[in-house]
């Protein structure tokens, strides 16, 4: 087993091109090279491009996570892995050592650019049209070979949808290829980030032949860089240099470009009659069907969707998760903070059940936690009005020992305005808010459900200023009446709440209305 320990500590110094360093000033993004101060002390991200590790990574990870942070890692909402209370750096050996089994960037200076997302189930799906490893692991090298991409935004970001029944097409990226089948050939139809902040991507109307997707990508990368100061430590999202220019002429630069490097994109925008974000959107309803036992296309293999509560792995899980990706396959992070244990045998499955149950972790969907997501929160972020992990832990520990789902509902916790929990797909969303108390602040929480308007980030706004000693009771009451009124099993909360005016639902949800319910269901 290959061990981290024992390395020394001090912090590193630069030592030149292609050995590792800590590098400052540079991005105010996490990194591996990039020692970003928290709350709890300083935080670590890795990069793990399409979330996949072997064994060799995970046994790395969890001794890191011991020798230098906190004793877990966290699974971002992009597939990464953070490394948290970090209270010394990361010496420029085990840097080294991360880089020799392909964790971080062989070239420090591309590390901050944003994690590449597909889907976790991509060349194990059975209804997908194309596998996407290929796509990721391409886009990738090609970070890793031109550092003149180290002018990125590090918040530029790719996705690749392979069209399969676990969709992250639409998750918020400036780029989503995702691939569509078009008179029995698969392509790949370009959506890019345009608009205000938050707005979903916009559909360009072009189709890509999957021979076209990187060489586009690498020119939609270069018109953003001859569009920004490359020295300024401030860079603009895509989207502002998109809206700047306009996306009509952004794409013809893109073309351009294209046309003078001797590709083959035709130069035409075909427009299609088919809304395809309307059948990502249908798609997406399902992301929570990757947790549990399901088969792979390949012929009795499995795989098995483990929920981590708000994507938290101790380093000792870490472990125990390495010696079942030694002995059965790979270990993919998912963009829900949830991860899958891939190409289990039919045989194998009761094993490794077993195994993660041992783990003191689940398989079961409709596990309040598998649907769960936290931004960081007070403890980790200084722009936070709440506690969100804590509280969001909370509220699933009360409502596990009151409810029984029988489809996840999908509950999202952030700590402010920015909403890094993504609520654009949650069906309870969840605001941290400070209400100012006599001698201190009092947590609280504007509660949004449903899609609402599709202008409100959020969702619909439904109650405000809720304290946290208030909440657990009430979305309990929320999901009681959800789980009774509802028109079927397949209803998900947040169709169900979209079908009620706003006070009709507050109604419904009002305290004295459910306990006579209560009354009566038993
Ligand atoms: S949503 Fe706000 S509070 Fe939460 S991590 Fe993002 S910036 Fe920080």
């Amino acid at each position: 087993m290959p061990t981290l320990r024992g390395l020394s500590s001090s912090v590193s110094a630069s030592h030149g091109e292609g050995v590792p360093t800590l590098l400052s000033g540079f991005t105010k993004c996490p990194g591996l090279f990039y020692a970003t101060p928290a709350q709890d002390g300083i935080l670590s991200r890795i990069r793990i491009p399409g979330g996949i590790l072997d064994s060799q990574q995970c046994y790395a990870i969890a001794d890191i996570a011991d020798e230098f942070g906190g004793g877990y890692v966290d699974v971002t909402n992009r597939a990464n892995l953070q490394i948290r209370e970090i209270d010394k750096g990361i010496n420029a050996e085990v840097l080294q050592r991360l880089q020799d089994i392909g964790l971080g960037s062989p070239n420090p200076v591309v590390d901050h650019i944003r994690n590449i997302m597909t889907s976790p189930t991509a060349g194990i799906d059975s209804q997908e049209l194309i596998d996407t490893r290929p796509f990721v692991q391409g886009w990738n090298q090609y970070i890793l070979e031109n550092p003149h991409l180290s002018g990125l935004s590090a918040k530029f970001s790719v996705c690749f949808d392979g069209g399969g029944a676990v969709s992250v097409g639409d998750r918020l990226n400036d780029i989503t290829l995702a691939a569509v089948l078009v008179d029995s050939n698969v392509y790949f139809r370009l959506y890019l980030s345009v608009g205000a902040k938050g707005e979903p991507s916009r559909d360009m109307e072009i189709l890509l032949t999957p021979e076209q997707c990187l060489p586009v990508l690498a020119a939609l990368a270069d018109v953003y860089l001859n569009h920004i100061d490359f020295n300024s430590s401030r860079k603009p999202r895509l989207r502002e240099i998109i809206n700047t220019l306009g996306w009509e002429n952004y794409l013809q630069l893109v073309l351009q470009r294209l046309n003078f490097a001797g590709e083959t994109l035709t130069p035409q925008l075909p427009s299609l009659p088919v809304r395809f974000q309307e059948e990502l959107k249908e798609r997406s309803d399902f992301q929570y069907q990757h947790i549990g036992i399901h088969p792979q296309v390949q012929p009795n293999l499995f795989y098995i969707g483990v929920v981590l509560p708000l994507g938290r792995l101790k380093s000792w899980q870490m472990r125990g998760l390495a010696e079942l990706v030694e002995k059965y396959g790979t270990l993919r992070l998912t963009p829900w903070q949830n991860l899958l244990l891939t190409d289990i045998q039919e045989h194998q499955v009761a094993d490794v059940k077993n195994k993660i149950k041992s783990l003191k972790l689940d398989f079961a969907a409709t596990n309040i936690k598998s649907a769960l997501v936290a931004c960081s929160g007070s403890r980790g972020c200084a722009a936070s009005a709440t506690d969100t992990k804590g509280h969001a832990l909370i509220l699933a520990e009360y409502l596990e020992t009151r409810l029984t789902l029988d489809r996840p509902v999908n509950i999202h916790f952030s700590g402010c305005v920015k909403s890094c929990a993504q609520h654009s797909k949650s069906d309870i969303a969840l605001l941290g808010v400070s209400i100012e108390g006599e001698n201190k602040n009092v947590e609280a929480y504007h509660i949004f459900v449903g899609d609402g308007d599709s202008n409100q980030k959020f969702g619909r706004l439904l109650y405000q200023y809720v304290t946290f000693s208030e909440l657990p009771a009430l979305i309990e009451r929320m999901l009681f009446v959800y789980q009774l009124q509802r028109l079927s099993c397949d209803e998900s909360f947040g169709n169900f709440s979209d079908r009620y005016p706003t006070i009709q639902l507050k109604q419904l949800f009002n305290k004295h209305l459910v306990e006579i319910f209560t009354t009566n269901a038993h």
